[in-house]
């Protein structure tokens, strides 16, 4: 597999397996904070829409053409708990300070009803911290302990082209965007495939020193596939990415239902 971001060869990204356009982000330089909560008694549970796992598979129609105008038809309603009361969309573990492409459109925790329609970046804000929030409940929930988590920031529209990440650094979920032209975009934060696996990321380094579980050479390796594993199992269906690396090449979909042995099958 081909790293395509030598600058970020610390940061566990998604393994593309091509090289797309060369990022323009350097991690750790995401807008400053643009809301800063500080209110008391705010919700410390909201209702919110999300998709289900991505716009293709939340349809029902995989040959949903990328850059399709988003149904709230095909969104679902869950609840957001364990906001923290101080009226941003802050979990403790994961929270949305910033934006890089619509710093002045961040959700806010000051209502029990945060169900936005799809089209708007609030939608994928708190889509994606209810992702990232379920995905570390789930894996609580086998026994890992995560009672000394520290909180990582969510960046929904990062403005990073063609990928994703977690900097263990600067404690961020990247999640980028695939630009169509025209001015429209197939979003990371869309799909939650890309946010469970990048949530997988600050999972395991959490459970694992990051000696042990790092993100270079075959502990890399583990990594990216212990994070796959998690998008697998929370979404409950063999392929990963139907929806963001579909939109940058078909061949990039992973598919857990393919046999392939190592070293034998590598290309
Ligand atoms: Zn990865």
């Amino acid at each position: 597999m081909v790293r395509c971001w030598g600058r970020m060869s610390l940061v566990a990204a998604m393994i593309l397996g091509g090289c797309g356009p060369s990022a323009t982000k350097v991690e750790g330089t995401g807008a400053p904070p643009s809301v800063t909560g500080g209110c008391t008694g705010g919700p410390s549970q909201a209702a919110v829409s999300v998709l289900w796992e991505n716009p293709r598979a939340a349809s029902g129609n995989a040959q949903l053409p990328f850059g399709s105008a988003l149904s709230s038809a095909w969104a679902v309603g869950a609840s957001l708990s364990g906001l923290r009361g101080n009226c941003l969309v802050d979990t403790g573990s994961f929270r949305v300070v910033s934006d890089d492409i619509y710093p002045s459109s961040i959700a806010v925790a000051n209502s029990t009803n945060l169900m936005y329609p799809p089209d708007r970046p609030e939608f994928r804000q708190l889509a994606s911290v209810w992702w990232a929030s379920s995905a570390q409940k789930m894996v609580s929930s086998l026994g890992a302990d995560f009672s000394g988590f520290a909180s990582v920031d969510v960046i929904a529209h990062c403005a990073l082209s063609s990928n994703a990440y977690f900097s263990p650094t600067y404690r961020e979920i990247c999640l980028g965007y695939k630009s169509l032209g025209g001015g429209k975009y197939v979003w990371a934060s869309d799909d939650g495939d890309v946010v469970v696996h990048e949530t997988g990321h600050a999972l395991n380094h959490e459970l694992a020193s990051t000696s042990a579980l790092n993100s270079t050479g075959e502990a890399g390796a583990l990594d990216e596939a212990i994070a796959d594993y998690w998008a697998l199992t929370y979404f409950g269906n063999s392929k990963i990415g139907e929806g963001f690396l579909a939109a940058l090449g078909a061949s990039l979909v992973r598919d857990a239902a393919a046999s392939h042995q190592y070293p034998d099958d590598m290309s």
